[in-house]
């Protein structure tokens, strides 16, 4: 059945007077896709509903945060009753030490941790921290890869950046830009290379431990251990950005899954509960340069906001290490049941999955880095997420990102998404 969606391109119309692009983040506008976007009214559990009456079984997750689903109630109770107290008081809560009690004992490299207000803030505070330790300049960071807006990460950057196929962003000095290295993910010896060269001047290597911005794309083995090596042996820090794996894709996220423990580790996404949050963390030491105990600057009128600590909480408590079983289960039934699909319909593809993060790439090519992901067939991905859309199965508007599963995906939703994914495969010009 074709869907109708009247009152999201009234909407739409509407926004674009006094919102850029009537979007407030670039990916919502559904450019690449060539859609007019989908304007939300509500959502619960696994489905999201637009203005015009339409459900969706919805992988987009918020891009990440709502692993538990949509206004999963006691998520919604524990903001419920935070509100009730105050929203926001400029003074430290118990609700924050709680918080970060639950944060430093699930992610094994974090001694201590300061909460902030999204994930561009995690990174940017943390590339801040890790220069004035290290009293070094450079950082390297992988093509492909995002870490938030701050102007020395967005250098070849992935997501929204890599979606719209823009260069690196105008605005951005030529001599910050300078500063930032970039080489292939799962490529070691590009990493050693570029530290032969410049290896002193380095104070941090920046990474995804699992790049979920170009695509999901895994670490191969012995690339985490690799790099981890070289930045010892260069003194530079390792900043694992955690802000999409973080609580996703293990209860131990991707440094418990994979073993690996770096200096700092950004956060954002799940422990904010779908509430606006980031977070950086690491050994005590190197984070008690930051002020007030240490000179380094950094601070934030809303950072531990009540709501959000809430949420976090909320959403952490319910993630036990069973559930993160059951995601995994999960994940395998729609890896699998994507690549038989694929298969069946004759169609090139490449599935890509760690836990609840999956990527379906219209490509042949196993895809292990930015360049092969850019080897997808991104004009066909856009007619498949239409086709999607047309499914009611909402996936993220872009190739270059993954989908989410959350704990309130039932098995029939994984049934019924694979079935539209067998529609979807049918009806694409080939
Ligand atoms: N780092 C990573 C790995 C991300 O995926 C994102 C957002 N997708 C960010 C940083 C930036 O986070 P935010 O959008 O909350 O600023």
């Amino acid at each position: 059945m074709q869907k109708r969606f009247d009152r999201s391109i009234a909407d739409y119309r509407e926004a674009v007077q006094v919102i850029p692009g009537g979007v407030n983040s670039p990916v919502r506008a559904f450019r690449s896709v060539e859609m007019n976007p989908i304007f939300i009214e509500r959502a619960f559990g696994s489905r999201m509903v637009d203005v015009d009456g339409n459900e969706y079984i919805d992988y987009i997750a918020s891009w990440g945060p709502l692993i538990l689903g949509h206004a999963h109630p006691k998520v919604i109770q524990a903001i419920k009753d935070t509100a009730e107290k105050g929203t926001s008081f400029g003074a430290p809560t118990e609700l924050e030490t709680a918080m970060a009690k639950l944060v430093t004992e699930r992610m094994p490299s974090v001694d201590i941790v300061r909460m902030v207000n999204s994930g561009t803030e995690a990174t940017m505070s943390a590339i801040r921290l890790a220069r004035a330790y290290t009293g070094r300049n450079k950082i390297l960071k992988f093509e492909g890869s995002y870490h938030g807006h701050s102007d020395s990460l967005l250098i070849k950057a992935g997501s929204g950046v890599a979606t719209l196929g823009l260069p690196d962003s105008p605005g951005v000095p030529e001599n910050t830009a300078q500063h930032t290295l970039t080489v292939p993910y799962n490529d070691l010896n590009s990493v050693k290379l570029a530290f032969e060269k410049f290896g002193e001047e380095v104070a941090a290597v920046i990474m995804e431990p699992v790049a979920g911005n170009m695509g999901v794309v895994p670490p191969l083995p012995g690339f985490l251990e690799g790099v981890r090596e070289i930045t010892e042996q260069y003194g530079a820090l390792l900043i694992f950005d955690e802000v999409m794996t973080g609580f996703r894709v293990d209860y131990h996220s991707a440094q418990g899954r994979f073993n690996i423990l770096p200096d700092l580790t950004t956060m954002g996404k799940v422990i904010g509960g779908g509430l606006p949050v980031g977070a950086y963390g690491g050994k005590r030491e190197i984070m008690e340069q930051i002020a007030p105990t240490g000179p380094v600057y950094q601070a934030g009128t809303l950072s531990g906001n009540p709501l959000a600590m809430a949420a976090g909480y909320a959403t952490l408590t319910e993630m036990t290490p069973d559930a993160y079983q059951e995601l995994e289960r999960k994940g395998r039934i729609l890896e699998e049941g994507l690549r038989k699909n694929a298969e069946e319909a004759g169609i090139p593809a490449h599935i890509n999955r760690v836990g609840s993060m999956v990527c379906l790439f219209f490509t042949g090519e196993k895809v292990v880095n930015y360049e092969t992901a850019k080897t997808a067939d991104t004009k066909r991905f856009a007619e498949y997420f239409r086709h999607m859309v047309d499914e009611g199965v909402l996936i993220p508007p872009s190739q270059f990102e993954g989908m989410f599963i959350s704990t309130a995906h039932t098995e029939e939703d994984l049934n019924r998404t694979l079935e539209a994914n067998r529609n979807a495969l049918k009806k694409l010009k080939k």
